[in-house]
């Protein structure tokens, strides 16, 4: 799949139903007006008056031609790359539509920037605030400030709105440095539950009086066994935060013609967390989706291996063989749908497979509300260098005007992307692994995009 192949679904939205082409705001009866909470509303945000806030009508997204998308520049490196794509989605847009289309947007603050014009607040509520009023943003990498609110602000995020599913395309695009033989059989879709598991934040000092009160449960009222002095954590894992992914990433399937969906887990040795994970991801295929899915077994037992046009086929891999499976075959995965702690490490092992995450785009998603945002850090030893790969930024723009309904604009950037690389026009991460490569700065490597549009 391309990344530019259409929008990503919406729970309890087809993509296609998300509403393309003009829909005016004021004329249509299904979609609400621009919304209250204007400009007026917020101390230092400005949302511009121009364009039209994606609303969400009927369990779809509205977008007309003139919506307002939120952007966080983001710390260290972020406001290089920030810059970058920006002129890269805006003559994108351009180049695909002439004109007839147009991004209006509004600069959201977190991170330092926000920390400096909010008194020291990193996260402000009326950040929050924005981020569920425009429905859709994009984000840069932030900061974690020590001893501030939140063990980490991108942690925050996905809590305050609820970003249960974190997404993560990973494909190779022609050009780029791969230790892969066959980089091009890397097509996945990695669904990554963000929200509970060992994640969840129930974890309990060494020596501290409520790992004590907890130990002693365990023991004496559990039977539980383990070393004097143990740092306690928990991992819960439930059937609405897994039915809610795996809907999500079979919906996914579904809608972009994949073949397959596995479910990732370590259910042999955590039979209850990971193992159930696995076992309600079977049900809710079962429940929900029997129409478009058979599994892994009722191929082999009915269908000798051959799978019926329009199904997706349903499998799980344990967890440690997956690892080597996405080096070894990576071609017989497509969708993954996976447990918070597995999904984090898979999604980066596999973006190293076809040129790590200085490209890797990613989002974060609740049912509609969508923050896209670079997978990397700050890198802050490059901040301010104009030096660093704008791409993993860059992609995740593309799939945000994927998810909005405007591939079009994917399907642009990716092919000036992959015209620039296979020029060997590249910026220092890929020179340094490219021979022969024309080194250039964030900015260049913009320029040299929009040249080739
Ligand atoms: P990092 O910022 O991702 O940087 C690690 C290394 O990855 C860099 O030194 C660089 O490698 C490479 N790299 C990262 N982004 C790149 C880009 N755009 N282009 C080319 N190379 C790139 O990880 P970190 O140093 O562990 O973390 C720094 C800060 O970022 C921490 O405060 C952390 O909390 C934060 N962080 C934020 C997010 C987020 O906002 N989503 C995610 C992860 C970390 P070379 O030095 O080899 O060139």
């Amino acid at each position: 799949m391309a990344l530019s192949s259409g929008p990503l679904p919406c729970t309890g939205a087809r993509a296609g139903d998300i509403l393309r082409g003009f829909v005016p705001a004021t004329t249509s009866p299904s979609i609400p007006g621009p919304a209250e909470g204007s400009a007026m509303s917020y101390q230092h945000t400005t949302i511009p008056e121009t364009g039209d806030k994606i609303r969400v009508a009927g369990g779809r997204l509205a977008v007309t031609d003139q919506p307002i998308l939120g952007f966080v520049e983001g710390d260290g490196i972020g406001p290089d790359i920030t810059r970058a794509c920006l002129r890269i989605w805006d003559a994108a847009v351009e180049r695909a539509y002439g004109g007839r289309r147009k991004v209006h947007w509004a600069e959201l603050y977190m991170g330092e920037k926000a920390a400096g014009l909010f008194d020291g607040d990193y996260f402000p509520q009326e950040t929050r605030d924005a981020l569920r009023d425009l429905v859709v943003s994009i984000k840069g990498p932030l900061t974690t400030p020590v001893g501030g609110g939140f063990r980490s602000l991108n942690v925050g995020l996905r809590q305050v709105l609820d970003l249960y599913a974190c997404v993560r395309p990973v494909r190779y695009y022609a050009g780029v440095p791969s230790p892969l033989r066959r980089p091009q059989d890397v097509d996945v879709v990695i669904f990554r539950e963000n929200t509970e598991d060992v994640y969840a934040g129930i974890e309990y000092e060494a020596g501290s009086a409520e790992n004590e009160k907890l130990a002693r449960f365990l023991r004496d009222e559990m039977g539980a066994g383990f070393f004097e002095g143990a740092g306690l954590g928990v991992k819960p894992i439930s059937p609405f935060g897994t039915n809610r992914l795996v809907r999500k990433a079979i919906r996914y399937a579904i809608d972009h013609g994949r073949r397959s969906v596995t479910f990732v887990h370590k259910g042999n040795i955590m039979k209850f967390t990971e193992g159930a994970f696995r076992n309600w991801g079977y049900e809710l295929a079962r429940s929900e989706f029997a129409e478009h899915t058979i599994t892994e077994d009722e191929l082999w037992e009915k269908h000798d291996g051959r799978q019926p046009e329009g199904k997706i086929v349903v499998k799980d891999r344990i967890a440690d063989i997956m690892f080597q499976m996405m080096l070894l075959r990576p071609a017989e995965f497509d969708v993954i749908a996976t447990s918070n702690l597995n999904g984090d490490y898979l999604s980066d092992a596999v973006a190293a497979e076809v040129g790590g995450v200085g490209i890797a785009p990613g989002a974060n998603m609740a049912d509609h509300v969508a923050v896209f945002e670079a997978t990397h850090g700050t890198a802050p030893k490059y901040a301010n260098q104009d030096k660093v790969n704008p791409g993993s930024l860059l992609f995740s723009g593309v799939m945000m005007f994927d998810y909005i309904g405007w591939p079009e604009v994917g399907r642009t950037i990716t092919a000036a992307y992959e015209k620039t690389i296979a020029r060997k026009v590249v910026t220092y991460d890929f020179a340094r692994q490219t021979e022969g490569a024309t080194e250039v700065p964030t900015s260049g490597f913009a320029s040299a995009i929009i040249d080739a549009m």
